[in-house]
C-alpha cells in the first residue's frame, strides 16, 4: 500500500502504524467486552436483502433474528408488478391480494392468503415468480407478520429511522468534497445533537402529563415508561371490549413483538379494578436515561453465588450440623397467626449476610425473618417475559380445579394456609402483598355493615351475615 511513497511519508506512514497498533492493543479489551456485549445482547437486526450483509449478521451475531425491511420489499414489489402487470386495475386487486398475505397473523391463513394471490397472479406468471422465488419461497419467515410477530422487534420492522439518520448525515456533509477533520467534527456534532434530543425526549417522557394516559390502570406508568408504550397499551385497552380475555382473540401481538400487555391482559386488570403493574412491561420502555440500571436487568440475576455459599457451608458442618442445616429448609409450622415462613431463597439471602459478617453460625426462623421479610406475591410472580410465556408452565393445584376454567388460569399462589386463606388471597390479587389480609377482613366487614339490609336478603338473614 506504501509502495512508491517519497521516504519522509513512508516513515511518517510506519510510525502511525505503530502508534495505531499501540493505541490499538490499549483499547483491545474495551473494544472485545463492547462486542461480547453486544453480540449477546443484540436479539434481531433489521436489514435490506443484501445477501453479504445478511451473511455477516449471521456469522457475527449467530443469534439475532436477521429481518427485512418490509418498506423496501414493498417498494420493489410495487415496482414489479408496475412493469409486469396491465391493465392497471389489475395492479391494485394484486397488491391488494398482497398485502392482505404479507399481514396474515397465522400459518393457515399465511397459506390461504397465499392460494389468493396465486389465483389473482395466474395471468402474470413473471410478476408471481419473482415474488414467489425471491421473496416468498427465502425470506418469508424475515417479513411475513405470521413470522415476525413472534420476535420482540420493539416495532421495528424497517430500516426507515436508519435511511432517515443517512439522509440527515447527507443533508450535513451537503458534498463528498472536504478533508477528514471537517467530516469528523460534522458527524461528531450531529451525534452530540442526536444526543441532547434523545435526552430531551426523555425528559419529555418523565415530565408531561397526557390527558389519555389519565385513566388509573395507567397509574405505575406515569413518568416511568415511555408515553408511545403506554399509547400502544391504550390501544390495546380500546380493544378490551371485542376481546375480553380470550387469548385466541386477542393474539398477544403486542406482548410477544414489544414486551407489553395486551387487550387479554389488560382485561383481567379493568375488571377488578387494579392499575397495571410495572413489572409487566418489557425493562426497555421504562429506559428513560442513559445510565445503566442494574435492578433494570432481571435477566442477569444469579443465585449461583449464594447456592455455592450454602453447599460449602453444608460441606464445613458435622453430621448434626449438616442435619440442622438440611431441616431449616424443611420448616413449616407458623409462629403467629402474622408471622409467615420464609422461602427457600430467605435462608439463602441470610446464610450468605451471616457468612460475610461471621456474626452467626447457623440460621433461625427468627433472625430469617427478621433479615429478609417475605415479599408481596407481585414481587413473587413477576409476569415473565414473552420468551417466557410462550414456554408451557406447570401450575400446581391446577388439577384441582375444573377443566372448564382451565384457560382462564393465568397463575396459581399458594398462599398462607392460616385460617385467612381467601382474604389472603384477595389481597395478593389486588396488588398490596398477602400479608395485607386483615385490611381487606375489616373492608369486608365495613362492606357487610354498610349493606347489612342487601346483604340480609342475599344470604337469607341476618344471622348468616354476622
Ligand atoms: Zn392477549
Amino acid at each position: 500500500m506504501y509502495e512508491g511513497l517519497e521516504p519522509d511519508f513512508e516513515e511518517m506512514y510506519y510510525d502511525l502504524d505503530s502508534d495505531f497498533e499501540e493505541m490499538y492493543d490499549d483499547l483491545k479489551p474495551n473494544f472485545d467486552a463492547m462486542n461480547d456485549k453486544i453480540t449477546s445482547e443484540v436479539e434481531v437486526i433489521v436489514t435490506d436483502r443484501d445477501i453479504a450483509l445478511m451473511n455477516a449478521v449471521e456469522y457475527v451475531f449467530p443469534k439475532a433474528m436477521n429481518l427485512l425491511c418490509l418498506f423496501h420489499i414493498c417498494k420493489n414489489v410495487k415496482a414489479k408488478c408496475k412493469m409486469n402487470v396491465f391493465p392497471k386495475n389489475k395492479q391494485v386487486q394484486i397488491m391488494e391480494a398482497w398485502e392482505a398475505l404479507i399481514y396474515s397473523y397465522g400459518e393457515a391463513q399465511y397459506y390461504m392468503k397465499l392460494s389468493i394471490f396465486e389465483g389473482i397472479c395466474s395471468t402474470c406468471s413473471i410478476f408471481y415468480d419473482y415474488v414467489h422465488e425471491q421473496w416468498l419461497i427465502p425470506h418469508k419467515e424475515k417479513f411475513v407478520e405470521t413470522w415476525t410477530n413472534r420476535v420482540m422487534h420493539f416495532g421495528n420492522i424497517t430500516t426507515q429511522r436508519v435511511e432517515s439518520a443517512h439522509w440527515s448525515l447527507k443533508r450535513i456533509l451537503q458534498d463528498s468534497i472536504g478533508d477528514i477533520c471537517n467530516v469528523w467534527e460534522t458527524i461528531s456534532s450531529m451525534i452530540v445533537l442526536q444526543h441532547n434530543e434523545i435526552i430531551a425526549s426523555f425528559e419529555k417522557n418523565i415530565i408531561q402529563k397526557v390527558h389519555r394516559h389519565s385513566n388509573k390502570l395507567y397509574t405505575n406508568f406515569c413518568g416511568v415508561v415511555s408515553k408511545n408504550a403506554i399509547d400502544l397499551v391504550a390501544t390495546e385497552y380500546d380493544g378490551v371490549k371485542y376481546v375480553g380475555i380470550d387469548q385466541n382473540e386477542c393474539r398477544c401481538t403486542i406482548r410477544t413483538t414489544h414486551g407489553l400487555p395486551c387487550a387479554c391482559e389488560i382485561a383481567k386488570y379493568s375488571m377488578i379494578p387494579h392499575s397495571i403493574p410495572l413489572d409487566v412491561i418489557h425493562v426497555w420502555w421504562s429506559k428513560l436515561t442513559f445510565h445503566v440500571n442494574v435492578s433494570s436487568k432481571p435477566s442477569k440475576l444469579s443465585v449461583k453465588y449464594e447456592i455455592d455459599v450454602i453447599v460449602k457451608k453444608f460441606e464445613e458442618l458435622d453430621v448434626p450440623g449438616k442435619i440442622s442445616l438440611k431441616g431449616k429448609s424443611k420448616v413449616s409450622k407458623r409462629d403467629t397467626l402474622t408471622k409467615h415462613d420464609p422461602s427457600w431463597w430467605e435462608y439463602v439471602d441470610a446464610s450468605v449476610r451471616c457468612s460475610g459478617t461471621n456474626a452467626c453460625s447457623t440460621i433461625t426462623t427468627s433472625k430469617v425473618q427478621k433479615l429478609a421479610p417475605r415479599p408481596s406475591v407481585q414481587k413473587l410472580t413477576p409476569r415473565p417475559s414473552v420468551s417466557k410465556v410462550q414456554q408451557p408452565t406447570v401450575l400446581l393445584f391446577k388439577d384441582w380445579l375444573p377443566v372448564e376454567i382451565h384457560k382462564f388460569i393465568d397463575n396459581i399462589i399458594d398462599v398462607g394456609d392460616d385460617g385467612d386463606c381467601g382474604y389472603r388471597a384477595v389481597a395478593g390479587l389486588l396488588g398490596m402483598g398477602e400479608n395485607c389480609w386483615a385490611f381487606i377482613r375489616q373492608q369486608c366487614v365495613v362492606e357487610l355493615q354498610e349493606f347489612m339490609s342487601h346483604y340480609n336478603i342475599i344470604f337469607g338473614g341476618e344471622n348468616f351475615v354476622r
